[in-house]
C-alpha cells in the first residue's frame, strides 16, 4: 500500500512539473504568470508530501514539510490573483501585499517550527505507522491559517460564480469550472478524512490540490478562455481589416492573412506567390491600382532580440479614401475656379465700366469749363458727383476682386508722414464742408518724418474710413487721431477715425468688416455703398503686418482704428505737422498756364477718350493730334516732333507698351528720348514701376486728372508753358 500511495504522489508531482513547464514554455502573458505561480505553488507542496512520506527520522520528515509549506502558503493567494484577472477584477496592491506578507509570516513560523510551539504545540514522528508521517497537535494559528485558506477558496468560487452570471454566453462556464476546481475534490477529502479519519495514515489533501491543478490546467488549454490577452492578439491578426502577410529572410511566406489573399490573389497560389512578394517589397509606400481598388503599401521589419527575422507586409485598402480625397480636391477646384470666375467677371466687369466712366467724367469737366446757365452748371454738377460715386463702387469692386485673386501686392515706398496727411485732408475737406462737420486732425509730434511703406494703400484705407464717418454722420464731428508705437521690434503706424454719427448696433458689430455686408439697412437705405469697404480695409491692413478693430455706441458715434507695420526712413519727429507740411503746400499750388505751342499726341481706341483728352488739354491752349492705334502712332510719331505722347495702355492689335517699344526702336536719338507717358485705366499699385520698366516716363491714371495733366505738361514741355 505504502509502494501505490508513495508512486501516486510522485506520478501526481511530476504531472505538476510538466504543467509548469508547459505553461512556462511561451512567454507568459500576466494572467499566465499568476498561473504558473499557483502551478510551481502546487508542485512544491506535493513534492514536500512526497518528501514526507520518504522520510525515515523526524528530522527528515519536518524538512519535507517545510517544503510542502513553500507551496502551500503562496497557492491560494495566487489561484485568487489568477481568477480575478480571469473575471476582470481589480486587486488593490494593498491586498497583494498583505497576501504575500501573510504567507511569509506563516512560512516563517513554520520553517523554525523547532524552536517554538506557535504553529504545533507538540509534535512527534509516527516511524510505526503503515506510511511514517509527523502527527501534531494544531495550535490557533494554524486553524486561522487553514480558515484563510478556505476564506480565499470561497472567494474564488464568489468571482467565478459571479462571472459566470454575467457571461455565460462566452467564457461563463469555462471561468465556473476553473473557480470550483478546488471547492468539489478538496470538499470530498475533507469529508473523508473527518468521517474516515486519515487512512493509513495518508493525507490525501496535497493529492487532490494536484489534480484541481491539473483539471485548472487542462480547462485553460482546452477552452483557452483565460488567456484573452492571446486570444485578443491571434484574433486581431487573423480578422484585421488590413492585408497582412510575414515573410522570412528568404522572402518565404510565413503567413497571411485572407483579406491578403482577396486583395492579392497571386499570393495564394505556390507558382505566382515568390513573384507578388517581390512586387509587394518594391511598392514599399506607394499606393497600388489593383483593378478598382487603391492599396498602400508598408513594408516593416521585425526583430526577435536584435536580430533581423523577417518582414511584415501590410497593405491597406485606400480607395475609399482615395475617391474622398479625389472628390476634396475636385470640389476644391471647381470652388476656385467658380470663384476665380466671379473675381475676374468682376475685374474685367469694372475694367470696361471704368473706360466709359472717363468718357462720363471727363465730359462733365469739360462742360463745367464752359460759360454755362446755371441750371445747366448744376445738371453737369450732378452728372459729375453721380459719375464720382459710381466710379467708388467700381474700384471698390475692382480692389476686392484683385484681392480676392491674390493680385493686390503690398509695394514700398519712401513717404512723408505730413504729406499722406495733408493730402487725404485736402481730399476729404470738400465734403466736410458739405455736411457741415468738424474735422479734427491730431497727429502726435514724435511720429517720424519719413517712413516707408505702401502709402497709396494707407491713404486707400483713411480716406475710405474718413468717407465712412462723413456719410454716417449728421452733424458733429469726424477726428483723425495719427499716432505710432514701437511694439517687439515692430514700427506700428496706427490712425484712429472717431465720429459723432449713427454708431453701429452691437450685434452688427462683429459682421462688420465682412465683404457685402451693410448694416442697419433701413436707417442707411439713402447711404451709398457696396459694403466692400471695410472688407477692404481689413485685407490691406493684415496684408502690411497690422490689425483693424472698431467700437462703437449706437446713435452716439464710432471710432475705427488700425494699425500697420512701417519701417522707419527719417527718425527726426514730424513735430507741428501743420508746419511740416506748408512747404509742399506751396509747390503744390495749382498755377494756371498755357502752351499754345506744345506739341503733343494722344493715343487712345476710344474716340470718346481722345474727345476728352483733346477736351482738357485744350483748356490750356494745346492743339493736340491723335492715333486711334499703335499702329497709327507710329506713323504719326515719324511724321512730327512731338513735345509728348499720351498712350492708352489697353488697346487692340498692338497696345501701349508694344507701341513704346517700337518707338524706342526706332533710329535717331529723339525717338530714344520722347517722353510717352501712359493713360490707364487700371490704376494698381506697382503700375507706375512697370511702365517705367516699359519705356514710358510716366502714367497718368484714367480718368484723368486736370492736376496731373497740369503736371506732366509742366515737366516735359517746360520750354513751351506760358504763365498767366
Ligand atoms: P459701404 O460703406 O460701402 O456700405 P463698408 O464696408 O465701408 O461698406 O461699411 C459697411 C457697413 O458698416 C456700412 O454699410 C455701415 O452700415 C457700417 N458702417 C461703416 N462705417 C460706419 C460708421 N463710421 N458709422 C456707422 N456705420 C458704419
Amino acid at each position: 500500500m505504502y509502494s501505490i500511495l508513495l508512486g501516486l504522489q510522485i506520478v501526481a508531482v511530476f504531472i505538476s512539473f510538466i504543467i509548469i513547464v508547459a505553461i512556462g514554455l511561451e512567454k507568459p502573458s500576466k494572467t499566465q504568470m499568476f498561473l504558473l505561480l499557483a502551478s510551481i505553488a502546487s508542485f512544491l507542496d506535493g513534492l514536500g508530501y512526497c518528501f514526507e512520506l520518504a522520510a525515515r527520522t523526524k528530522e527528515e520528515a519536518i524538512l519535507a514539510i517545510k517544503v510542502e509549506y513553500l507551496g502551500l502558503v503562496f497557492m491560494m493567494p495566487f489561484l485568487v490573483m489568477f481568477m480575478a484577472r480571469c473575471c476582470h477584477y481589480e486587486i488593490h496592491n494593498a491586498v497583494k501585499i498583505f497576501f504575500m506578507l501573510f504567507a511569509g509570516a506563516v512560512y516563517a513560523l513554520v520553517a523554525t517550527v523547532e524552536k517554538h510551539s506557535f504553529f504545533y504545540r507538540e509534535y512527534f514522528f509516527d516511524a510505526e505507522a503503515e506510511l511514517p508521517h509527523i502527527v501534531s497537535v494544531k495550535t490557533p494559528i494554524y486553524y486561522i491559517f487553514l480558515a484563510y485558506n478556505a476564506f480565499l477558496m470561497i472567494v474564488q468560487v464568489v468571482m467565478a460564480v459571479k462571472y459566470y452570471h454575467a457571461n455565460k454566453e462566452r467564457d461563463g462556464k469555462g471561468v465556473l469550472l476553473v473557480g470550483m476546481a478546488y471547492l468539489l475534490p478538496i470538499t470530498a477529502v475533507v469529508t473523508v478524512i473527518v468521517f474516515f479519519g486519515v487512512p493509513y495514515g495518508y493525507d490525501p489533501v496535497p493529492i487532490s490540490q494536484q489534480a484541481a491543478s491539473a483539471w485548472i490546467f487542462i480547462m485553460v488549454v482546452r477552452n483557452r478562455i483565460f488567456d484573452s490577452e492571446q486570444i485578443a492578439k491571434d484574433d486581431m491578426v487573423v480578422n484585421i481589416k488590413e492585408g497582412y502577410c510575414v515573410v522570412d529572410l528568404n522572402m518565404r511566406m510565413l503567413f497571411k492573412n485572407e483579406i491578403a489573399d482577396s486583395m492579392f490573389p497571386e499570393l495564394t497560389a505556390q507558382e505566382t506567390q515568390a513573384k507578388a512578394i517581390d512586387m509587394l517589397f518594391s511598392s514599399d509606400g506607394e499606393t497600388l491600382t489593383v483593378g478598382d481598388k487603391k492599396i498602400a503599401i508598408d513594408v516593416q521589419s521585425f526583430y526577435d532580440k536584435n536580430t533581423l527575422k523577417g518582414y511584415t507586409v501590410w497593405m491597406y485598402d485606400k480607395t475609399d479614401d482615395y475617391a474622398y480625397t479625389q472628390r476634396l480636391i475636385e470640389l476644391k477646384e471647381q470652388a476656385e475656379s467658380a470663384n476665380s470666375a466671379k473675381s475676374v467677371f468682376l475685374a474685367n466687369m469694372s475694367h470696361e465700366i471704368r473706360t466709359p466712366m472717363n468718357a462720363i467724367l471727363g465730359m462733365s469737366d469739360l462742360i463745367l469749363r464752359e460759360n454755362l446757365s446755371e441750371e445747366a452748371r448744376d445738371n453737369a454738377v450732378n452728372i459729375r458727383s453721380a459719375g464720382e460715386t459710381l466710379l467708388n463702387i467700381i474700384n471698390d469692386i475692382l480692389d476686392f476682386s484683385k484681392i480676392e485673386t491674390g493680385k493686390m501686392d503690398i509695394v514700398q515706398v519712401s513717404y512723408r508722414v505730413a504729406d499722406m496727411i495733408h493730402n487725404i485732408e485736402s481730399m476729404i475737406a470738400v465734403r466736410i464742408k458739405e455736411r457741415r462737420l468738424e474735422l479734427i486732425i491730431e497727429v502726435r509730434e514724435d511720429i517720424p518724418s519719413e517712413l516707408r511703406g505702401d502709402e497709396m494703400r494707407i491713404r486707400q484705407i483713411l480716406i475710405n474710413l474718413l468717407n465712412n464717418a462723413v456719410k454716417f454722420t449728421d452733424e458733429g464731428y469726424v477726428k483723425l487721431r495719427v499716432w505710432c508705437e514701437k511694439q517687439g521690434g515692430q514700427f506700428r503706424l496706427y490712425a484712429a477715425v472717431q465720429d459723432s454719427g449713427s454708431g453701429i448696433r452691437e450685434e452688427n458689430l462683429s459682421g462688420i468688416f465682412n465683404s457685402y455686408e451693410r448694416v442697419d439697412l433701413v436707417k442707411n437705405r439713402a447711404v451709398e455703398g457696396t459694403g466692400l469697404g471695410l472688407a477692404i480695409c481689413k485685407r490691406l491692413v493684415e496684408n502690411m503686418g497690422g490689425a483693424i478693430t472698431v467700437e462703437s455706441e449706437y446713435g452716439k458715434g464710432s471710432t475705427f482704428t488700425f494699425y500697420v507695420v512701417q519701417e522707419v526712413v527719417n527718425p527726426e519727429p514730424i513735430g507741428s505737422w501743420e508746419k511740416a507740411g506748408i512747404q509742399k503746400k506751396q509747390t503744390q499750388a495749382k498755377e494756371r498756364f498755357k502752351a499754345p505751342e506744345a506739341k503733343v499726341l494722344v493715343v487712345d481706341d476710344t474716340k470718346i477718350n481722345l474727345k476728352v483728352a483733346v477736351g482738357l488739354l485744350k483748356t490750356l491752349d494745346i492743339v493736340a493730334d491723335t492715333a486711334l492705334s499703335g499702329m497709327e502712332c507710329l506713323e504719326k510719331v515719324k511724321e512730327k516732333e512731338y513735345d509728348i505722347i499720351f498712350m492708352d495702355h489697353m488697346m487692340p492689335e498692338m497696345d501701349g507698351i508694344e507701341a513704346a517699344k517700337k518707338i524706342r526702336e526706332i533710329e535717331g536719338e529723339y525717338y530714344k528720348n520722347v517722353p510717352v507717358v501712359a493713360l490707364t485705366a487700371n490704376a494698381v499699385n506697382g503700375a507706375k514701376e512697370m511702365f517705367l520698366e516699359s519705356g514710358f516716363q510716366g502714367f497718368i491714371s484714367k480718368p484723368i486728372d486736370m492736376d496731373e495733366l497740369c503736371n506732366c505738361i509742366r515737366e516735359y514741355a517746360k520750354d513751351k508753358i506760358i504763365v498767366k
